[in-house]
């Protein structure tokens, strides 16, 4: 992919500056479409409700369940997916962590249950958003408290 770019890049900045060269050879193809053939779209079925992402997105977080090969244990292969047989409802802030590195939770969950599967899904609850780690705390201290 870098290499893509870098053979490109000064045929984009000559057209910029308005010289555009006696092509006798093509351009080479924009970098950008190879995203395709270099990444790969992923089927996450999360309880019946399926999630789509790419793989480069999972593997950005190579420490996590998803991001590593531990993730092989849960593929299909007749259905050509992952399934995993936890909560949509929380899993949807799971995956918007891998797009944005930023988890936000849920503040109509328990706790308990968020903690769960973050524990699965082998994500630190360290990595929870600044927006939304206060909170994580506070409701934490006030669950352990109760289960004291
Ligand atoms: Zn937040």
């Amino acid at each position: 992919m870098a290499t893509a770019v870098a053979a490109w890049l000064p045929f984009a900045r000559a057209a910029a500056i308005g010289w555009v060269p006696v092509a006798t050879n093509n351009l080479p193809p924009m970098p950008f479409s190879r995203r395709k053939t270099n990444d790969k779209l992923i089927t996450l079925n999360i309880s019946g409700r399926r999630f789509q992402t790419w793989k480069n997105t999972l593997e950005k977080f190579p420490d996590t369940m998803l991001g590593s090969q531990e993730k092989e244990f849960f593929y299909d292969d007749e259905m050509k997916e992952y399934f995993f047989d936890r909560d949509p409802e929380i899993f949807r802030h799971i995956l918007s962590f891998y797009r944005t590195g930023k988890m936000h939770f849920p503040r109509t969950e328990c706790i308990s249950s968020i903690d769960d599967e973050l524990a699965f899904f082998g994500i630190m609850p360290e990595m929870i958003a600044d927006c939304c780690y206060e909170d994580y705390r506070d409701r934490k201290r006030e669950n352990d408290e109760r289960l004291v």
